[in-house]
């Protein structure tokens, strides 16, 4: 018995997508539990602002920072000693970063509905956003990246970089967070994590310092179930982007594969997380077994044993064995995963057939690590199913499309009839009313 849990489709007819959802593995993430934790926390900080966000940072986080705001001169001293290969990493991922989200900005379209009536989509960015960073198990300057390089693109005009203090840094988020920020050209950070962070960044307030913390627009970033339910908790008043939760890695591998990397790939995304999913979908028993006996050494040898097996061996993480390729897809899709590797003959082909991922990564060649840091793509994605539904984070995030309607007195006329039928069949005839006034005289 190997450490992944085994779930054998083979000799069943695959239910249709609703029941596979229920029988892939899934973490048992209890949301509505989260809510209600975090419902205090929330509703503590639109009352009392700073003083009760840094109350829940000395329980949650263990240390009081001196201020929210991050001084100046600590992020200008964390670029100051970065490590050079790091600052190196780090600027090859916002330039490939950079040269991506460049291209998603969409231009405005504009649409001649008929002569003298033109309707406009306008693309305007959100003006002040709040980018969220982890900081808790892991710290993840990655996910500033990630978060700043598609505002920045957007054109974002005002953005604040929030991360949960660390005790070891004195107070401040990780150096390597406040180093990424300040090499992106951010200079408002944030010294805050969890729901606390959310609904800061939400009804802003006043630091210890007398300064103006300014509430955002919008929230985006990846975080903890604590996060999210916060996001959940404060979405009206705030915008936020998908549910970017606890990371999940799908591999759909056939005899192809080889199963060491499988084996790496499944390790390397559980190692974020003790709630994490590694589910292996394959045709091959083979490799199914390789895959097994590959990692139990890994496992053994790598450096945060303990949470990789908790998560490899949780009811969220398993092997699927399926019948065929079809049966493989159809079962990733039922799945949705954040992230999705294809590891069969002609990836491509199969990857250009799946309708439900965060990311797909094709080939023996793209691992999700590459998309984690270096590929250019972006790692904030869909977790918890909502790829059904939503996409990754990118420039459009960032964009509010706002329809500009402008027709000439004739163009009106000529539809008049059309829209008085309209709103008497809504019996809504004031609407009609309104058209028929301007031609009643
Ligand atoms: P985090 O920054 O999300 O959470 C830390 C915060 O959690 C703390 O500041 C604290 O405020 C809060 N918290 C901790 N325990 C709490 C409790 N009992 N009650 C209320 N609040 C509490 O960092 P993390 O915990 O390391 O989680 C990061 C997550 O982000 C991981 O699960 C990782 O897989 C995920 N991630 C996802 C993506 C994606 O795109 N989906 C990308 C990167 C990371």
């Amino acid at each position: 018995m190997g450490m992944l849990r085994r779930l054998d489709l083979r000799a069943d007819t695959l239910p249709r997508a609703a029941v596979l959802r229920g029988i892939v593995p899934r973490a048992a993430i209890d949301v509505d539990a989260a809510l209600e934790i975090v419902r205090p926390i929330v509703d503590a900080v639109r009352e009392r602002g700073v003083e009760a966000a840094l109350e829940y940072t000395e329980r949650f986080d263990k240390v009081r920072p001196a201020s929210v705001r991050v001084p100046a001169a600590a992020l200008a001293e964390a670029l100051g000693t970065l490590d050079p290969a790091v600052r190196a990493a780090l600027e090859t991922s916002i330039s490939r970063a950079r040269a991506v989200h460049a291209e998603q900005r969409r231009a405005d379209v504009v649409t001649k509905v008929v002569p003298g009536g033109t309707v406009t989509e306008r693309f305007v960015p959100v003006r002040r956003v709040g980018l969220y960073a982890p900081g808790g198990l892991a710290v993840y300057p990655s996910s500033v990246v990630m978060n700043v390089v598609p505002a920045q693109a957007a054109g974002v005009e005002s953005l604040v970089v929030a991360s949960p203090p660390q005790a070891d840094n004195g107070g401040l988020p990780h150096p390597t967070i406040l180093a990424a920020a300040a090499l992106l050209g951010v200079d408002e950070v944030w010294a805050v994590g969890g729901a606390q962070c959310v609904a800061l960044l939400a009804h802003g307030g006043t630091d210890t310092s007398g300064e103006d913390l300014e509430p955002v627009d919008m929230v985006t970033g990846p975080g903890n179930i604590y996060l999210t339910a916060a996001k959940r908790l404060l979405r009206g008043l705030i915008g936020i982007d998908a549910e970017a939760g606890t990371t999940e890695i799908a591999v759909l591998a056939d005899d192809t594969a080889d199963p060491v990397h499988v084996a790496a790939d499944l390790i390397s995304q559980a190692e974020h997380d003790p709630n994490a999913a590694s589910v292996l979908v394959t045709t091959s028993e083979a490799v199914a077994d390789a895959v097994d006996a590959a990692l139990a050494p890994m496992v053994g040898s790598t450096k945060h044993t303990e949470r990789i097996r908790t998560a490899l061996s949780g009811p969220q993480s398993g092997t699927i064995l399926v019948a065929n390729l079809d049966d493989g897809i159809a079962v990733v899709d039922a799945y949705a995963a954040e992230h999705l590797e294809i590891q069969t003959a002609d990836a491509a082909a199969v990857a250009a057939r799946v309708r439900n991922a965060g990311a797909i990564f094709v080939g023996a060649w793209s691992p999700v690590s590459l998309g984690d840091y270096c590929a250019g793509s972006n790692h904030v994605l869909p977790t918890g199913g909502c790829a059904r539904h939503s996409g990754g984070l990118s420039t459009q995030t960032f964009l509010r499309g706002i329809h500009v309607v402008e027709y000439t007195e004739q163009a009106l006329r000529d539809v008049a009839d059309q829209v008085v039928t309209l709103a008497v069949a809504e019996d809504l005839p004031a609407h009609g009313e309104a058209v028929s006034a301007r031609f009643a005289r």
